[in-house]
């Protein structure tokens, strides 16, 4: 196999880093980092290890960054009512809202929308201002709940 078709193999399997090692690499003590998705380096023998531990830091921290960016580009928190109507009805995505526990409200949520919770967030996860009414019918809030249509 050739070292192209090798790579692009691996790479469709979602393999993020590979070192080339070839015969004159080793003769200098060093090793060719690529990652998948663009950009090699040299490296050297002895700090390879750290260099590949350092490469897959960064690719996870950037899909971390990326993954949390496309999530708050597609959530609206602390919304009134009228906000969430506006929102799930033009396009949707994750809407953050007070919710009072009473299935009444689901339920209208539900049958106006076709909107559900999808979860009761865990505090690390939850709105820095805690919403403390219901944004369906004012009562207070006894949790935060995040809102979507499924599809
Ligand atoms: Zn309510």
């Amino acid at each position: 196999m050739k070292p192209g078709a090798k790579y692009f193999e691996w790479e469709g399997l979602g393999v993020p880093v590979r070192l080339e090692i070839g015969p004159r690499d080793l003769a200098s003590g060093q090793v060719v980092l690529a990652r998948r998705t663009g950009g090699k380096a040299p490296v050297s023998l002895q700090d390879a290890t750290a260099a590949v531990t350092r490469a897959l830091d960064e690719i996870q921290a950037s899909l971390f960054a990326a993954a949390l960016e496309r999530r708050e580009k597609n959530s609206i928190r602390g919304a009134t009512k009228a906000q969430f109507l506006e929102f799930i009805q033009g396009g949707g995505g994750f809407a953050y809202g007070g919710f009072c526990g009473q299935g009444s409200c689901e339920a209208e949520i539900k049958a106006e929308t076709n909107a559900t919770i999808r979860v009761l967030p865990d505090p690390e996860f939850r709105s820095k201002e805690v919403p403390k009414t219901c944004m369906w019918c004012g009562a207070p809030s006894i949790a935060e709940a995040v809102w979507a249509q499924a599809y």
